[in-house]
């Protein structure tokens, strides 16, 4: 059986060495919960949670604690986050544990970017969830000092409307970078990389709010680990390209003329940034040059066979905008 966690193979079933010691410190934790999903549990298990755990669009999520050998849902000192099944008018939900899996480890096997630890979790009537440890929790049961960049930007609800998140490009966001985080050339480069991969694996939903500075231990800021990446074509056929536009100020003539971001834009958002255009062209050509790893990831996945084929396809098409060349 392939590891619920990382998708190698393991001896016998459950999550491998490696990922029980990444996500529960190594204590042999069941890949199968001891109780029901939310639609189908008896007992009054999520009852006291439902009233203190905020919901957010369809998504309802649980904060979890490892209980001796237990994941068990908890009030209060949640060390994990469990994601079942949302509820909703969109497509192939059931698939969306298996969708937000798969786009993560892609992002941390192939891509170089820096994850929380995550894997599929089953209740025990088979439903599947996403499970991922929490990156803002101290050992010691604090937390870190965390904003998103809507409110590091100071937009709300209020001040914007109701499309507050929407209302920034990735350029700004890039801006509060430089201004923020004094290892900027570094954290810069992450983040450029972070919104090719959103374009190349159709992630829409990356707003202003899937980005957040954390505080470190010495004082200053980075960005935390990404969240929420998942490919949301699978669930929204007609969904935009990306969140937020590239650009402050309009677009390109290659974007004009294709009618969707090529490599000359994301050539001159690199350069936007302050990033070496060395650099730039090297991290693109990752994006480029990674079709076998990728494809051989989706097939390993847990995602139904057609949207296995379907994500794919969706890549695919990716990286054949990223080949091409302006002027
Ligand atoms: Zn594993």
């Amino acid at each position: 059986m392939n590891c619920p966690g990382c998708y190698r193979e393991s001896k016998g079933t459950g999550y491998c060495k490696r990922c029980l010691k990444e996500l529960f410190n190594g204590k042999r934790v069941n890949h199968v919960l001891p109780f029901n999903s939310p639609y189908n549990e008896e007992s009054d298990l999520y009852l006291d949670l439902t009233k203190k755990i905020s919901i957010s669009g369809v998504q309802i999520k649980y904060p979890m604690k490892l209980y001796d050998r237990d994941l068990i849902p908890t009030a209060t000192g949640g060390q994990y986050i469990l994601k079942p099944i949302p509820s909703g008018p969109l497509r192939n939900l059931d698939q969306a544990p298996a969708n937000e899996h798969l786009t993560m480890q892609i992002a941390r096997q192939l891509f170089k970017i820096a994850v929380p630890p995550n894997a599929l979790i089953y209740f025990s009537d088979q439903s599947p969830a996403y499970l991922v440890k929490r990156f803002d929790v101290k050992p010691d049961g604090s937390k870190y000092q965390q904003e998103d960049f809507a409110q590091i930007a100071q937009i709300t609800e209020e001040t914007h409307g109701k499309n507050y998140k929407y209302d920034l490009s990735y350029e700004e966001l890039g801006e509060l970078i430089k201004k923020h985080i004094s290892m900027y050339p570094i954290e810069i480069e992450k983040f450029f990389r972070l919104v090719l991969f959103n374009y190349i694996f159709s992630n829409g939903d990356a707003h202003a709010k899937n980005f957040s500075m954390i505080r470190t231990d010495i004082g200053d800021y980075v960005l935390t680990p990404a969240y929420d990446l998942l490919c949301t074509r699978l669930h929204s056929p007609s969904e935009s390209d990306m969140a937020l536009a590239l650009f402050k100020d309009g677009f390109s003539d290659a974007y004009n003329a294709h009618g969707f971001y090529t490599q000359h834009d994301f050539l001159l958002f690199g350069n936007t940034l302050g990033i070496k255009k060395e650099r730039v062209t090297k991290i693109i050509d990752e994006f480029r040059k990674n079709e076998a790893g990728t494809i051989a990831l989706i097939k390993r996945s847990l995602l139904r066979d057609d949207l296995k084929e379907l994500y794919k396809q969706l890549y695919l098409d990716k990286v054949s905008r990223l080949n091409l060349k302006w002027g």
